[in-house]
This record gives C-alpha cells, sequence and structure tokens, in this order.
C-alpha cells in the first residue's frame, strides 16, 4: 500500500530569525531568534524524520539511501531538494551561491539555485534581488568601496509573489518577510555584505568576498513566469520547471484527484486544511503540513481548502 511520508524537521536558529514559525504555524521553535524550519531535508545539517507510516522514525536522507525505489531510482547520490520556511525578522546577509560546478569543486557539494514563494510580508518590504554593476571588474570596485545602494537592486514584494533565484544572483530577503525556499540540496553561501551586523558574541560574521566576485551573474536575474490552469475545484499554477527543479502552487477548494506525473512530489501546506485520499486511506491535512508522495503513489484525491506549494525534481 502506497503512502505519504509525513515529516518532522529541524529549527534553526538565525540572527535575524523571529518567532512567526510557531504564531503562524505553530511549531515549537528553540528562540525568539528562530529563522528556518527546515521542512523537507536529507541535507545533513538537519535531516527530516518520517513520522508515520511503515518508515516512521528512519531519516530522509537513509530512507533515501535503502529505498531508492521510493524517489523514482534516482541517479542523484544525495536526495536533491530542500524545502524550507523562513522568518526573516531582520535582512538577511547579502549573498550569492555558487553553481554545481564551483560548489563541488571549492565546497564539496552541489551549487544552489532557489526560489522563493512569499507567505507573508509587511508593508513596505523589500528583497534584494540582482545587481547594478555591468562587469566582474565594477562589481569588484564597488563591492571594495562598499557603495551598497548604488550596487544592489531593492524590489519591493507582497505576500504570493514568486521569485526565481538561481545560483549567482546577487539576492537578500529583506525584513518582515515570510517565505517558503525550494531550493537544490546544498548549504553553500557566499556572503557579500552583512550590514556590518555582530553576532550575540559581538563578532562580524564572515564575508566571501572573492567566490562571491567568482560566482557572481552579470546582468539582470530573469525572473520565471507563472502559468496557472483553472479548474472547477482548484487553481495550479506552475511557476518554474528547469533542470534542477519544478515548483507548483495548488489551491484546492473543493475535490481534486490526480495522477501522478512526475517521480516523487514534496509538498507543503500553507493554509487550509482538507484531506489527502489515496490507496483506500485518508489522511487529514492542515496548515503546517510537509509531505512526500513517492513513487508508489499513482493517484489520490485532495479535499477541503488547501494552498500548497508543491515541488519535485
Ligand atoms: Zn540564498
Amino acid at each position: 500500500m502506497a503512502e505519504p511520508l509525513f515529516l518532522q524537521s529541524v529549527m534553526q536558529e538565525k540572527i535575524w530569525g523571529g518567532q512567526r514559525l510557531k504564531t503562524e504555524f505553530g511549531y515549537e521553535i528553540p528562540s525568539p531568534t528562530t529563522g528556518e524550519y527546515w521542512a523537507i531535508s536529507a541535507h545533513p545539517n538537519g535531516v527530516s524524520i518520517v513520522a508515520n507510516g511503515p518508515h516512521k522514525g528512519k531519516a530522509l536522507d537513509q530512507l533515501y539511501a535503502e529505498r531508492r525505489d521510493l524517489f523514482g531510482n534516482s541517479q542523484s547520490p544525495v536526495f536533491p531538494l530542500l524545502t524550507k520556511i523562513l522568518d526573516a525578522d531582520d535582512w538577511l546577509s547579502v549573498q550569492v551561491h555558487p553553481g554545481d560546478a564551483y560548489g563541488l569543486e571549492h565546497e564539496g557539494e552541489l551549487g544552489k539555485t532557489e526560489c522563493w514563494y512569499v507567505i507573508a510580508a509587511e508593508e513596505g518590504a523589500e528583497i534584494i534581488y540582482g545587481h547594478a554593476a555591468q562587469s566582474r571588474e565594477e562589481l569588484a570596485q564597488m563591492i571594495e568601496k562598499g557603495e551598497w545602494d548604488a550596487l544592489l537592486t531593492h524590489v519591493p514584494v507582497k505576500a504570493g509573489d514568486f521569485f526565481f533565484v538561481p545560483s549567482g544572483t546577487m539576492h537578500a530577503i529583506g525584513k518582515g518577510i515570510m517565505i517558503l525556499e525550494t531550493q537544490q540540496s546544498s548549504d553553500t553561501t557566499y556572503r557579500v555584505y552583512d550590514f556590518d551586523r555582530k553576532d550575540d558574541t559581538g563578532n562580524l560574521r564572515e564575508l566571501h568576498i572573492q567566490q562571491s566576485i567568482d560566482v557572481m551573474t552579470i546582468g539582470e536575474p530573469a525572473n520565471s513566469h507563472p502559468d496557472t490552469v483553472e479548474l472547477v475545484d482548484a487553481s495550479l499554477t506552475t511557476y518554474v520547471s528547469n533542470e534542477f527543479f519544478t515548483v507548483y502552487k495548488w489551491a484546492i477548494h473543493g475535490e481534486l484527484s490526480m495522477k501522478k506525473q512526475a517521480d516523487y512530489y514534496l509538498l507543503s501546506v500553507l493554509d487550509g486544511q482538507g484531506e489527502l485520499e489515496l490507496d483506500g486511506q485518508t489522511y487529514p491535512l492542515k496548515k503546517g503540513d510537509h509531505f512526500i508522495l513517492p513513487s508508489d503513489c499513482q493517484d489520490w484525491t485532495f479535499r477541503g481548502h488547501l494552498e500548497m506549494i508543491v515541488s519535485h525534481p
């Protein structure tokens, strides 16, 4: 019998974190500066544990190693994706991630292409998305002189926005924003600028200027264009589809039966409640649930009011 894999995952404290993972999603948080919930992760820095069914208690990385058949017999040596919810109570550092070639050569892990679905944003909230330098030399000069206002491209954001952030993109999530991030399973970040903030031991966080200049893309980032299909009881949006991941929003208001069209799916319920029917079993779903539909799930039905971000490699 095919079963979904519901997951219990790891919180990460960050100097820019807040309390909304508790107040908005009801998760237990370790401190008032909790920045990230690694909701679906097989990354060694925070691995999800299966919470139900025959694999209950198994770490996702271990399950991926032992039961590759549940993941489309994927050739990828590591579980390729990572889903996070971030609560930015303050600006994250201005940063860039390497691509796979640079990441594997210099850090021993994949690069990081990521994308963001904005769950909530305060009035006036902004991100940094791209930069104004016209060449690598100009980029290096502007960073060296600290010309941040001229260099960094600020973009206003609101709930429901989506941003595709390929490796090499200068970016920062701004104060007052909650996002769901779908990314390659990597934890390599090159910090360009950290607003001269000190951590709780009074130290500046490390910057990685040369690596940042090496991997930065010159030219404006190209955001993806969402494509929505309206059905009677659902609206299905595809945000982005590329060599790393495909990301959707499935908004269901009623009942929707689906057949599998990918090897496996990662799902995050961001709002509403309802149920999943699969192989004659019914599973309740509510805001804050994260689960995987593995490869043996052929078809299923969702019922209720559900807003989910869904992805697959
Ligand atoms: Zn990032």
